[in-house]
């Protein structure tokens, strides 16, 4: 009901392919409602967007096929919160090293490398500092991970391993290379739904 919707937070998860679940429950776990997006219309009915890992060729594939390209861009524009993690990372940037063609929301002012580990290092797991959350490092699961190579003036690095900025803020946008659903770890769901929240309360 309408009343009901307005007194409660939803965090869609973009739910095309990928491992949209692993979200779901996490957002269950920071106390949120959280819904499954397939549709425009349920697109409609969430205030802040995840975009899960996968394949990010065939996200962007099944998004254009479902018209939620042009929408997603426009709540985005708007203000709504998006978190792209790995795939939905690249999803979300504006290039794409190597792949001029590949298809891409280009709303984060960023370039990304895909698989940028390198075959050897395909996936890893680490503790990863994120000052903006705290003590102690969160536990980052690198899976096929892409990194950022390049970054606009409004994007703000919130993490690094070595050299590679691996989770940037820009604004009501967030794009991580790693998959935080895979720990127990909440913290970043739950800065995010903290945006999310921001945003909520500005409507
Ligand atoms: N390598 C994948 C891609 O380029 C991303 C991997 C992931 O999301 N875990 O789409």
């Amino acid at each position: 009901m309408e009343t009901n919707r307005l007194s409660s937070l939803t965090v869609g998860v973009l739910a095309l392919q990928g491992d949209f679940e692993a979200h779901v429950r996490t957002l269950h776990r920071c106390g949120v409602q959280a819904r499954e997006v397939r549709t425009a219309q349920q697109l409609q009915e969430v205030d802040g967007l995840i975009i899960p890992g996968g394949e990010s060729t065939t996200i962007i594939k099944l998004m254009q096929r479902y018209g939620l390209d042009t929408l997603i861009r426009q709540r985005a524009e708007a203000g709504m919160p998006v978190y792209g993690t790995c795939a939905g990372l690249i999803v979300m940037a504006r290039e794409i090293e190597g792949y001029p063609q590949q298809p891409r929301l280009g709303l984060l002012d960023v370039t990304v490398a895909r698989n940028a580990f390198g075959r050897q290092v395909d996936s890893f797991e680490i503790d990863l500092p994120v000052p903006r959350l705290g003590e102690p490092p969160i536990r980052a699961v690198f899976i096929r991970a892409p990194y950022i190579t390049h970054i606009g003036e409004n994007v703000e690095v919130l993490a690094s391993l070595d050299d590679k900025v691996v989770l940037v803020q820009q604004a009501n946008l967030l794009g991580g290379a790693f998959h935080p659903e895979l720990t127990d770890d909440l913290r970043l769901h739950g800065y995010f739904v903290e945006m999310v929240r921001a945003y909520r309360r500005q409507q």
